[in-house]
């Protein structure tokens, strides 16, 4: 159709397109560049990690730690609870007998109060996807998590801890397992904290 066959709706319609965009060309890099003013005076929220590090969550799912009671003893009893909770398969526990009779050194062969201990705990990070599941399925709270977060490594090996890598560390008044009970009578007083 040519030029001067074109009916007058036509034309208005073409040139208001062309005022529409001609006012936008005008408008939008006025308001694009309007976000970036404003933005200059907002406060700067960029986290200067790893140099200043922020505190976590309260309840934020970080790396493990085995537990231990206030002689020191530790409180897994290598149930392995943990491990079959494990939606990834990410927990090794081998539980082992506690014993207060005497090895060849004189030395005590218990580890925990109860029957049994862990004897060997891993817990593989390259697997773990830090749900939590496993600390519910504990019945002794021997599993916590801590807010540590920093996790990476540089090689896949040392990203499997073992139980020495997940011990809480001996407080004041504990003293390194293996040892006998050192809370009172018995497992009642020990338990209930009320002899020392
Ligand atoms: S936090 Fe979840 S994935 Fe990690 S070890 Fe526990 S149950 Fe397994
Ligand atoms: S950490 Fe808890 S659930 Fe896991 S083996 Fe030890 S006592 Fe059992």
């Amino acid at each position: 159709m040519s030029e001067s066959s074109q009916n007058p709706g036509q034309k208005s319609g073409q040139s208001k397109g062309v005022a529409k965009g001609a006012k936008e060309s005008f408008w939008d890099p006025i308001a694009g560049f309007g976000v970036t003013f404003r933005t200059m005076f907002k406060k700067v929220v960029t986290e200067q990690y790893p140099f200043e590090k922020l505190p976590t969550a309260p309840r934020f799912h970080g790396r493990h730690q085995l537990n231990r009671w206030p002689d020191g003893l530790e409180k897994c009893i290598g149930c392995e609870l943990c491990a079959w909770a494990c939606p990834a398969d990410a927990i090794y526990v081998e539980g082992a007998s506690n014993s207060d009779a005497p090895d060849a050194d004189g030395n005590s062969q218990r580890f925990s109060p109860g029957e049994r201990y862990g004897r060997v705990y891993q817990i593989n990070y390259l697997r773990c996807i830090l749900c939590g599941l496993c600390i519910e399925a504990c019945p002794t709270r021997a599993l916590t998590m801590t807010n540590e977060y920093e996790l990476a490594d540089t090689n896949r090996a040392d990203l499997i801890y073992e139980k020495a890598d997940l011990l809480a560390p001996l407080l004041p008044g504990m003293e390194q397992p293996p040892h006998p009970m050192r809370l009172g009578d018995d497992e009642g007083d020990y338990y209930r904290g009320t002899t020392r």
